[in-house]
């Protein structure tokens, strides 16, 4: 609970009654005034230089992000973790979707044709292009160190994992200006914080449970200092398991503003034969608050759906992605291409858009104004009226670019032919699909009216 300006000014020279009370070297007549705007965060507590360290420390707890934020990988590519403050998407947003790397063994004898693949992959969607974030060496042989430099040399963010602490002090000496994320297995607390301190790296802490780690978080803490760099992670193989310990240490870390759980979470989803279970282990990881998800291998499909997935979560509910309304030319469409249209909500748009690039010939797309809304959300909000269709085609200007006045408009809205019409003068509305992925079969149906 954050401290009230009341809580606050009884800890100040004018609460306690001291000889500085009321001095005004904070700019503010008296200790209430500067503590009420304080209480709203309206004023910086160093202000006062008469403040307690009691009043500090207690300032400084209340303000402290209920999650760390951290940057890894290298100068050129960096990769933002962490700084997560609430529970659900809808009470604020997300801020940094999970970072996804791959796991790949220094010993692995088609290490160089997997890195390749780790490369080249892109998926993009909605506008937005995603890549694998990083790789996750694992030390399996005696290259560790000769492979780390492989990929420092490819500028990818690194996280390296190894039982020997020995080797991964051998492999952080190269690391120069390269951030990696070190994951030590080792018993000893002692050697991860020792390597910490010397490196300035984020360290991996793992335990079985949340109760185990909050221990491991509470000795770290006490050997490393408070600005140790951390992420903690849980082993648990069974799905319900791992669901209940990553909620319980978000929940901890934002609820309960639990100082030994505000660090990120880096989820590992381990190798196994089965790509449905691959496929839920990463889903949980992505919904569940992970900010760093380590995957066996590049599957297509799974990083297809965890990228979609941890877009949809990690978009601000209150922005929605939006294109800019305009007519967009798709294709080389000749004067008896069809026209279609649709609202500004990016995922309706790209819908759309991907379905007609797929067409032999090229169409028109009229995008509407409408707050970002799709179709039913901006036709009920009145964002979608015939009003704004009919704008939306005038200042197309389509006119002078095909010999036809026929527009397709999404099923959906299909009520709406008749008012369009009335405010469209000489335009056929046609009713077109509710959906953009039936709308090559919706076309065969009007072949003659666009050809
Ligand atoms: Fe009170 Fe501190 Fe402001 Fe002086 S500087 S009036 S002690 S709050």
């Amino acid at each position: 609970m954050a401290l009230t300006g009341l809580q606050i000014f009884k800890l100040l020279p004018g609460g306690k009654k001291e000889e500085q009370a009321n001095c005004k070297k904070c700019g503010f007549p008296t200790c209430m005034a500067f503590s009420m705007m304080l209480a709203k965060g309206q004023v910086d507590m160093g202000e006062c230089p008469y403040m307690s360290d009691e009043l500090k420390e207690m300032l400084d707890k209340q303000n402290r992000p209920p999650q760390m934020e951290y940057i890894y990988g290298t100068p050129n590519k960096e990769v933002k973790v962490g700084g997560e403050t609430v529970l659900f998407r809808h009470e604020k947003t997300f801020h940094n979707p999970p970072s996804i790397a791959i796991r790949l063994k220094s010993s692995d004898e088609n290490f160089d044709s997997k890195l390749a693949k780790i490369l080249s992959y892109s998926i993009e969607r909605v506008g937005q292009e995603f890549h694998i974030d990083a790789v996750n060496l694992v030390n399996t042989d005696s290259t560790f160190v000769e492979k780390f430099k492989i990929l420092a040399d490819k500028n990818l963010p690194i996280i390296l994992t190894s039982k020997c602490a020995r080797r991964m002090t051998e492999a952080l000496k190269e690391a120069g200006l390269i951030k990696p994320i070190v994951n030590l297995h080792s018993k000893s607390m002692k050697k991860i914080v020792q390597i910490q301190k010397k490196f300035d790296v984020i360290v991996v802490l793992s335990g079985d449970n949340p109760q185990e780690l909050e221990e491991k978080s509470k000795q770290f803490r006490e050997l490393g200092g408070q600005k140790a760099m951390l992420l903690l992670t849980t082993s648990a193989k069974n799905p319900f398991e791992r669901i209940k310990n990553l909620t319980e240490i978000r929940e901890k870390a934002v609820r309960d503003k639990n100082e030994k759980f505000s660090y990120p979470i880096l989820s590992q989803v381990p190798f196994s034969f089965d790509k449905y279970y691959d496929a839920l282990i990463g889903a949980i990881s992505v919904c569940k608050y992970s900010n760093v998800i380590i995957l066996p291998d590049v599957d297509e499909a799974i990083l297809s759906a965890l990228f979609t997935l941890s877009q949809g979560l990690y978009t601000d509910p209150q922005k929605p992605p939006q294109v800019e309304a305009k007519l967009y030319v798709v294709g080389e469409p000749d004067s008896n291409a069809p026209v279609f249209l649709t609202t500004n909500f990016a995922l309706s748009y790209f819908s759309v858009v991907t379905e007609i690039e797929g067409l032999d010939k090229g169409a028109y797309l009229v995008v509407t104004d409408s707050g970002g809304m799709s179709v039913l959300t901006a036709w009920s909000a009145s964002k979608l009226t015939a009003e704004i269709i009919a704008k939306a085609v005038r200042d197309s200007k389509l006119e002078d670019k095909i010999s036809h006045k026929n527009i397709i408009i999404p099923g959906f809205i299909s009520s709406m032919k008749t008012e369009i019409e009335r405010e469209l003068a000489g335009w056929d509305v046609i009713a077109g699909p509710n959906y953009a992925a039936d709308i090559e079969k919706f076309l065969k149906k009007y072949e003659s009216k666009f050809s």
